[in-house]
């Protein structure tokens, strides 16, 4: 690799929300600049104004923003090359389309939208497949900006390009065709508007899907018209549907990626996911900081083949990274999805380890699993009695391990002295389950439940008390 300071960029057009393949392509653009101290450029690609949705700009800037995806330059920020939305470009595209016109390698498109419909047809009647530059006018007009400009291809020839990801790459003469530069609107095309941006922008590196690769070969034929080295490319793998081969739209349930923050995925955890959906360090490592990423992010470990969505490991790796936090920004998070007046810090460790992602909290809320820690369990009272044990035993113990609580101040009522005060009486019992069934179950109303230790020490001596006293 050349000397030349690393630039990056992410294009996105505005034409809806952000999914996990566009902020993917994002995270890989910005850790490779990151990795190699470069920098990283959001431009907004708005030139086809048909397919613009409303508010996807603030949508994909908001989403970059929430995962820490910074950039260096861009629509908000500025920097050396602004603007950073191609709308507001139009003069630069039209000074290289001048160019190319007077190097003539460009003309205007004489033909309406029937006789290109007809040309059209036609091969496709032949079975053939159509190129309009077997259709290219003799001679041309001057282009006056309401017609179609158009690229004059000026060698018809077979390419061989290197992609970083890829490896060597090649295409034949049918992969070239007189591509439209400005279109009718005096909006550019993608085709042309990328390669004048990534050349005024400096762009060393263009992360992009695999979309591209059949217009590679068009790309580079500009590439040599206007005398310029393109960038290295690096395509990425598709990502695919959970299970198959088939690549993740939104029509299979890709979802807006602040979905994910809303359900409760922490931003550490996208990040993490994101990087090794489609790119590997080697071994068996998974659970990865941002700065880790950054110094392991490599070019040549990003895969070919597709990556499929996985939401188990997702929900895994979550419980990972949720198990890093501390405890203060883990409390603020599971207060956020608490009523006020659950929202007591002894229950903290407990739903942490329960949950997957902190909109579990809601659910779990709602079922038995977590209820009972807020409002007194209903339940079949025949259940309270330990099977090897009858309802008069049942009561006795009941009423021992009320006795000795009791003894226990309010500040006493750890899990630690409740558990040695139980013990006790359990140890002397032919079975522990005698005394702990009937009390876990007073105070849960499950046979299942996180250990009757700590939920007295959360639910605190009264509550406690009072449960067994109903239990008996
Ligand atoms: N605007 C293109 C898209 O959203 C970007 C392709 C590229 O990165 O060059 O698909």
């Amino acid at each position: 690799m050349s000397d030349k300071k690393v630039i990056t960029r992410f294009a996105p057009s505005p034409t809806g929300f952000m999914h996990v393949g566009g902020v993917r392509t994002a995270l890989y653009a910005w850790l490779w600049a990151k990795k190699n101290n470069g920098a990283f450029i959001l431009r907004i690609e708005d030139t086809d104004k048909e397919r613009e949705v409303e508010g996807s700009i603030a949508h994909i800037m908001e989403s970059l923003k929430w995962l820490g995806i910074q950039w260096d330059q861009g629509p908000d920020i500025g920097g050396p090359y602004g603007s950073y939305i191609q709308s507001e470009r139009l003069e630069l595209y039209k000074k290289y389309a001048l160019k190319l016109i007077e190097k003539g390698d460009a003309y205007p498109d004489p033909y309406t939208k029937e006789q290109l419909d007809e040309f059209r047809k036609k091969a496709d009647d032949e079975k053939r497949p159509f190129l309009y530059r077997e259709h290219r006018p003799e001679n041309f007009g001057i282009w006056d900006g309401t017609q179609a400009l158009r690229f004059k291809t000026p060698e018809i020839k077979s390419y061989k390009w290197h992609d970083a990801v890829r490896g060597d790459l090649s295409a034949g003469e049918e992969a070239l065709d007189d591509f439209i530069l400005i279109k009718t609107d005096g909006y550019p095309t993608y085709n042309f508007a990328h390669i004048i941006d990534d050349l005024q922008m400096e762009v060393t590196h263009i992360m992009r899907a695999d979309e591209f690769i059949s217009s590679t070969p068009k790309f580079l034929s500009l590439y040599d018209a206007l005398g310029i080295t393109p960038p290295i490319f690096a395509t990425l793998p598709p990502i695919l549907v959970e299970g198959g081969h088939k690549k993740l739209g939104k029509r299979d349930g890709a979802k807006d990626i602040l979905e994910y923050k809303k359900e409760g995925y922490l931003k550490e955890t996208m990040i993490n996911f994101l990087a090794l959906l489609g790119w590997n360090p080697g071994g068996e490592k998974e659970i990865y900081t941002v700065d880790e990423l950054i110094e392991a992010f490599t070019l040549e470990r990003i895969q070919i083949s597709g990556a499929q969505m996985n939401l188990e490991k997702l929900d895994w790796m979550n419980k990972e990274h949720i198990k890093k936090m501390n405890l203060e920004d883990l409390k603020n998070k599971i207060f956020g999805f608490l009523p006020k007046e659950y929202q007591n810090e002894k229950i903290i460790p407990v739903i942490a380890e329960r949950i997957a992602k902190f909109s579990d909290i809601t659910e779990m809320l709602e079922k038995a699993e977590l209820n009972f820690f807020f409002k007194e369990p209903i339940y079949d009272k025949t259940k309270l009695i330990y099977k090897t044990s009858t309802k008069e035993q049942t009561d006795i113990n009941i009423n021992n391990a009320i006795k000795s609580l009791e003894d226990l101040n309010e500040s006493q009522f750890t899990k630690e002295n409740v558990k040695e005060a139980l013990m006790q009486l359990a140890n002397a019992l032919p079975s522990r389950g005698e005394i702990l069934h009937p009390i876990r179950f007073a105070l849960s109303g499950l046979d299942k439940s996180p250990d009757p230790f700590i939920i007295a020490e959360i639910l605190g001596k009264n509550e406690t008390i009072s449960r067994l006293q109903k239990a008996l």
